[in-house]
This record gives structure tokens, sequence and C-alpha cells, in this order.
């Protein structure tokens, strides 16, 4: 009797190829774990075992697998139902959803690189032989490719034995090494609270009057608090008023003066003590109990809560239900929105049980969660993570939380699967009989559209935790601040005023900018020449920290031009401004401020963000200018002042979710203000203000824009009403992009007709040398999903026979965002 697996490679063919294997690993292997396979002439990789059977496959003979990598599967039966959803609703292959949803450490493959782990103590008896060997290796070439590798040991079946040495903490896939962080506390000190009336201070002093130097640090004191209005701390006042630390410390000590730390309590996770959750306030307490009936007949919840709500605090309940059967809870933010401020808020209520899961962390850490959660360890039972956490191993999963709904990014866009996380989490939840809670202060026009038909439940909290008001919202018409010359640079006086006023109180301000479109290019004054990208379709825009011209899109760049490449003239302009062009003039129109910058230059790194964000809070940094990344759930006590620079770049952007995506920026940044004391104030700088969407936001008419969206995207064919899926076509040769392109449109409108929109050139029409070009097909509700999809994948295969398309590459993005 032959025996036969058929295994999931993780390359994108659609097929699964089919190996043969003798009686004894037959009824070893099951569906789940790994095996180490030859493929082509003469690669290796890893493969997941699919299926085990005795029909030999008719085209080809089946070659042997070379090893088995597991004892036991590593992969449910839940996910592979799940991988196969994704695979058939994303139109990928079941290899593409295998690559990107395990950690790259369980996908050796010939081409891997190994290198020493060195922040691992080894101890050397206890490696075998052959591991030894590989070790030893490492000792002399900190680079080891597998094919290398194999040579050491003198055979090709190397996969086994790195298996182990991972598991023993031996070696690493080769990565980046990620920089460590220490989130810093900063000491500050105030006047003691005995001395906070007149008299007792005047008393002080009097006391104070033989001890010199201790007198001059509380004069310091003093005069730094008034004319700053800022914490002090005991470093700053150690040299304003000329004394050693030691002085300070004395009166530390004699209790005249009181030292602390700003939000101590955000300090990382130290798995020491677990706080109590909060008790929900009336408006928290219904939401919560609206949730709880809801969930009795229905699966998946909308939680629209407005900005500083107290969202979080209704998850932690519903969480510390689930947590209590022993189920596992998963919590998916977008990536950006993953910040320690929440990180560090949940581990206080829920300690070492939750494990975070993203990106920015290495694949040691990522297989060290991936296992535990497979394992069902209290250690992961709740799963904080971005959206490839929801390809974790939940064996029990009965809770998803999808925070900030609303995101676009959730959507994965390279390379396939190209999924949308908060759709792909509920099947999941579904698959594992789960409940889902979405959660947003703006959420998408299609979920809120599901509530309204009865989708989705929905509970609404429409009152801030302690009852803080929203913060007012000022259109300032820009346009007519420039025709009356009241603009500074990109500063309206208004915003100034208004900038000037908070930060003499002594709080803080946030600036936004919109990363789209601005970016600064160089002009030519004289011949209107600007320098553009070799590669890409786009103008090379300006990096003052580098004095770099550099490419968005392919990372091309020059050194920053003296003289006009076209004319030579020395009379180069910069257009447009980014978020370093309003820290510079900042810094001229504000000498004294201190001026902090948020963007994809200042927060690389896996801590870049956190640091940023800890500055802030420690008040190092008055005014925080930034982009996008200030939008998400950021929590800041003493901002009272958002300022967004110009509101038109959204609004005009070319994109049918232009206008719901404005609204929900612009509601998202004001709800950074005045978050715990008094009411905040956000300036909004535009063009145009009586634009329906700026009048709107301002006064927080989500109904409004709702019900506008939504006949819009009913008259021109638009979700919800209609799915989307976009066909990209790529290639080196503009003609034959047009061509090809022209072809599948083509062939669609046998089928589809009029639904079929394009192809068209996107704004950026070639990229890393390769032009693409867009078509677009809307699919009507009543049209089958499944059959649609057919018809794509067989014009595609026709496509790819035709020889001269053969080169040409094909995209398909479902329900494109
Ligand atoms: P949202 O996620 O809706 O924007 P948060 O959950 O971040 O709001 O809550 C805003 C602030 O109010 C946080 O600092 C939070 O600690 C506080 N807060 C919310 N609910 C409560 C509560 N029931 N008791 C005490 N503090 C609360
Ligand atoms: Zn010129
Ligand atoms: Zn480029």
């Amino acid at each position: 009797m032959a025996y036969f697996i058929d295994v999931i490679l993780p390359i994108p063919l659609q097929r699964l190829f089919t190996y043969s294997i003798t009686e004894a690993e037959a009824h070893f292997l099951q569906q789940g774990m790994r095996v180490a396979v030859p493929f082509g002439k003469s690669k290796v990789y890893t493969a997941l075992v699919y299926k085990i059977h005795q029909t030999a496959p008719e085209v080809y003979e089946a070659k042997e697998i070379q090893q088995i990598l597991d004892e036991t599967p590593i992969i449910t039966k839940q996910q592979l139902q799940h991988w196969e959803w994704i695979s058939s609703y994303y139109m990928a292959s079941l290899g593409e959803v295998f690559r990107s949803a395990v950690p790259s450490a369980f996908l050796l493959e010939s081409e891997t690189i190994i290198s020493k782990r060195v922040d691992n103590e080894v101890d050397e008896s206890s490696l075998k032989d052959d591991e030894f060997l590989i070790f030893e290796a490492l000792q002399h070439q900190s680079l080891l490719k597998i094919q290398e590798i194999s040579t050491i040991l003198g055979k090709k079946k190397v996969l086994p034995v790195l298996t182990r040495l991972i598991e023993k903490g031996v070696i690493q896939v080769y990565e980046e090494i990620y920089e460590q962080y220490k989130p810093k506390l900063v000491r500050y000190v105030k006047l003691h609270a005995n001395y906070t009336n007149e008299k007792s201070l005047q008393t002080l002093l009097d006391s104070l009057n033989r001890a010199k130097k201790q007198r001059e640090v509380i004069l310091t004191l003093f005069s730094l608090s008034a004319t700053t209005k800022q914490p002090i701390t005991v470093k700053e006042l150690s040299k304003q008023s000329n004394t050693s630390s030691a002085v300070i410390k004395t009166l530390i000590d004699k209790e005249i003066l009181s030292a602390y730390y700003i939000q101590k309590d955000r300090v990382v996770y130290d798995g020491e003590e677990v706080e109590a959750s909060k008790q929900l306030n009336q408006y928290q307490a219904e939401a919560y109990e609206t949730i709880k009936t809801a969930f009795t007949t229905q699966d998946v919840c909308l939680l629209y809560g407005i900005t500083s709500s107290g969202k979080t605090e209704v998850y932690v309940k519903l969480i510390e239900e689930i947590i209590a059967t022993g189920k596992q809870v998963l919590y998916l933010l977008p990536e950006i929105a993953l910040t320690t401020q929440l990180i560090d808020r949940l581990q206080n209520y829920f300690g070492e049980k939750v494990a975070i899961y993203h990106s920015k962390y290495s694949i040691h850490e990522r297989v060290e969660v991936w296992n535990n959660v497979l394992d069902n360890k209290p250690k992961a039972q709740i799963v904080l993570g971005a959206r490839s956490s929801l390809f974790l191993p939940f064996s029990n999963l009965g809770l998803v939380i999808v925070d900030e709904e609303h995101e676009t990014s959730f959507k994965q866009f390279d390379p396939a699967p190209r999924y949308h996380a908060r759709d792909a989490a509920i099947v999941l939840a579904k698959l594992h009989h789960g409940k889902i809670i979405l959660g947003s202060a703006t959420p998408s026009i299609e979920s809120y559209y599901n509530t309204k038909v009865n989708k989705y439940a929905i509970a609404t909290i429409t009152r801030r935790y302690g009852d803080v008001l929203l913060p007012d919202m000022e259109l300032v018409d820009i346009k007519e601040k420039h025709r009356k010359k009241r603009m500074k640079g990109h500063f309206s006086d208004r915003l100034l005023e208004e900038i000037e006023e908070t930060i003499g109180n002594g709080e803080q301000v946030i600036l936004f900018q919109n990363r789209r479109g601005y970016a600064p290019i160089i002009e030519c004054n004289t011949c209107g020449h600007s320098p553009q990208c070799p590669n890409c379709d786009v103008s090379l825009t300006y990096h003052h920290y580098k004095n770099q011209l550099r490419c968005h899109y392919c990372s091309h760049h020059i050194a920053m031009q003296q003289q006009c490449l076209a004319c030579g003239s020395h009379e180069l302009d910069s257009k447009g401004f980014g978020t370093q062009q309003i820290e510079e003039e900042l810094k001229e129109l504000l000498p004294n401020v201190k001026v902090g910058r948020m963007d994809l230059d200042t927060t690389r790194g896996k801590y870049g963000y956190q640091k940023i964000i800890s500055s802030f809070e420690q008040q190092e940094i008055q005014i925080l200018v930034g982009t996008q990344m200030l939008t998400k759930g950021l929590d800041f006590r003493n901002v009272n002042l958002v300022g967004i620079m110009n509101a038109d770049s959204m609004l005009n952007f070319p994109d049918f979710r232009a206008h719901e995506r404005s609204f929900q920026l612009i509601q998202q940044v004001a709800g950074r203000a005045g978050r715990t004391k008094k009411r905040g104030k956000v300036i909004v700088q535009t063009y145009n203000p009586y634009h329906q969407i700026l009048q709107q936001v301002s006064v927080g008419n989500y109904e409004g824009m709702f019900t506008d969206q939504l006949n819009d995207r009913r008259q021109f064919h638009y979700p919800p009403f209609y799915r989307l899926i976009k066909i990209t076509v790529k290639h080196k040769e503009y003609n034959r992009v047009n061509e090809s392109a022209a072809w599948f449109a083509k062939s669609l409108r046998n089928s589809f007709g009029d639904n079929v929109l394009g192809p068209e050139f996107p704004p950026v029409a070639r990229i890393r040398n390769l032009y693409l070009k867009h078509i677009l097909l809307k699919i009507p509700k009543q049209q089958s999903l499944a059959k649609t999809k057919d018809v794509i994948t067989r014009v595609k295969n026709s496509f790819s026979s035709i020889a001269s398309y053969r080169s040409v590459r094909v995209i398909v993005d479902v329900d494109t965002v």
C-alpha cells in the first residue's frame, strides 16, 4: 500500500502538492504538522500537512518528504477552516495565507539565514553533536545560510536540527536586532503640602535664613514655577539654583519639598500588583447591559461611544467575565494604536494574562506568544495585537474586541492575502462560537449601516467620562485670513492666539498635519522643474533632518540640491508643507516653547513612538506636531488645544471614502483635547469652512454625516450597497500595461457590463519601475460573490495563458478600502 500527503506550500500557487510517505509516517502524521519537502530543482520548503491519503497524484510522480518537523500539530482545525475562508473570500492561495499566518521562524527554507542568539547563555553540554557543530560554526561566522549548514553537517536534512536549536534558544532566524528600551522615570519636585499657604511659607523662609543654599533652592523653585507653569525636575532645579542635588535631597528629607513622578502608574508592567477594574458609571453600565442583552441573541455588537467615554473600561468588564469562564480573548487594534498606554492599562488589570503580538516584536517573542496561545496557557489568555494576531492558534476564543473598528489600516495591503482584519475576526469568532465587539467613536459607514439593518446590535455612550464636554470646535477661514494678511506662515492669528493662551496656562497643544498630499517638494522658481524619482512617477520630497530629497515609494534618495538640475538657477523654493516645516515655523514664532514631532521619521524603531509619547506625557514637550499617528487612542491629560493645520487636503482626496475619513480623522484628533478637566478647544484651519463635512464635524453631527454619505453611496453604487473588487495590473513596460489592462477589463465587461470601471492609471502611475493600472469591479448585493470570483479567476487564467501577458502581474483586492 502506498501512502501520500497533500501539503500546503508557503508559495502563491493555488494547488496543494502531494508527497509520498511510508506507512509508519502515515500513522504518525496528522493534519497541521510541518514536514520538510523538496521542491523544484534544489529547494527545501517547510510545508503543512493538510490531508493523509492513499491516492497517487495523476500527472506527476510524488517525491518523498525529507523530514517530519513536529511531534504534534502546530495548526489547529479551526485555524485551517479560517485560512480556507480567507483564501476563498480574499482570493489568495492557501500557501499565501500559511506564509503570512505563522511566525517566519516556523518556515525554515533553504534560503533562510541563521544567527546565534546573544541574549541567551548556552549550556554546551546540553547540545547533541550535530547541534554543537552549528553552535561552534556560529562562533566564527555570525550568519549562516541553510545551504552552508548542510555542508558543515555533511547532510541534506538539516531542518530538524535547526528546529531543535531554535527551541533550545541557541539560534534565531536572522533579523534586525531591536533596540532595548526602558521607560524613563523623571523625578519632579514641588513644595510640600505643608507649605501651600502664604503664612507657613513665610515662616519657612524665615527659618531658612541661615541655610542660604536651601533658601535659594526654594526661591528658585518659585520663580521657575511662576514663569514656566510646568512641572520642575530635580535636575532643572539643581541647575537653575546652582546647588547640588544633595541640597535638594535634604529639603525633601525635611519634608519641605516633595518629590514625585508624573504618571508613575504608567510604567511598564513589572509583574507586581494587579488593580481592580473601575466601577462603571451610569452610561457605561447601560452600554454594558445593552451588550450583554444583545449577546443573548446576536454575535456582533457595535459599541459606539464618543472619545473619552470610557469604552476601554467597558471592554475590561467584558474581558473579566470571559476569562473567568476559562476562555480566551483577542483584543485587536490598528498597529499604530497599540501604544504602551493601553498595554500598561490592561496589564494593570490583568497582569501576566495579557500577551502582546505585533510586527515590531522580535520573531522570538512572537514564537513565544504563539506557543502560549497554542497550549492555552493562562499567560496568553488575553492577546492584545495588531491584525496578524488573528492568526494565532486559539483553541477557545470567547470574545474578540475590534477597537477603532473604522480604521482602514485593518485592511492588509500587501502581500496577499489582502484581508480585512475586522471582517476576518468576525468570521474567526463565529468559528469558535464567540462574541464580537466593534468599538469606535466614529463607526465606519458599513458597521453603522449594519446596526441599522439589525445585522449587528448597537450600544452607545454619548457622554465623556467625568461629564467633560466634547471640545469646542472653531472653523477658521484661511482664505480670508490670507486676504487680510493675518497669516504667519501656515498659522492663522486665531490659532496662534489659542496656542499662546494654552501654553500660558501651562497646558499642552497638539497640531495635526495630514500626511496626504503634504510632502514638501522642491521647485525651481526660474524654470519650474522639480526633481523626480527615476523609478516612480513622483517628485522627490525634501527631508530636512538628513538634508536629502527622498522618494516615499521606493526610498531612492539624493543630496539636497543647491542649484536647479534643469537650468542651474539657484532660486529653489519648497512647496507643500509637512510636519517638519510646521515644527520649524513654530520654533521661529515661539522660540521659548518646546516643540516635538511625531511622524514616520521620528518614530522608527521598536520604541521610537513610545519615547515621544512618554516625553509628551512628562511634559518635556509643550507642543506636539504630528500626522495620522496622533489620532489613535492616545490619552493625554494635559492637552487642551488641538489645531488642525489644513482640513482641505483630506476632503479633496479622490476616493469615495474621503468624506467619511475626514470626518473620522478630525473627530478623532479633536478627541485628544480636554479629556480630563475642562472643556478643550479645537481650531480647524480650512479654505472651505462651509463644506458640509466640516459643518457636520464641528457640531459632532455623525448621524447627519452618515445619512448624507449613505445617500451618496447608494446613488453612486459603493459599499455598503455594492461590494468592490479592485484589480491591479503591473508591468515595467507602459504599453504592455495599457494593452493587458484593456484586455482584462474588456473580458470582465463581457460578464459584468457597466459595473466594470477603468482601467485607469492611479495618481502615481509608476512605482519601483512598474507601471500600474486599476480596474474596479462593482458587485450588486444580489449578484453571487462566489460566481463573480469564479469569473475573475477564469479571466485571470486566460490572461496568463497569453504569452505576452505572462510576465504581467495581476493583483486582486477584494473589499478594497
Ligand atoms: P475611550 O476609549 O472611550 O476614548 P477611555 O476608556 O480611554 O475612553 O477613558 C477615558 C479616561 O477616563 C481614561 O483615563 C479612563 O481611565 C477614565 N475612565 C473611564 N471610565 C472610568 C471609570 N468608570 N472610572 C474611573 N475612570 C474612568
Ligand atoms: Zn530651473
Ligand atoms: Zn521612487
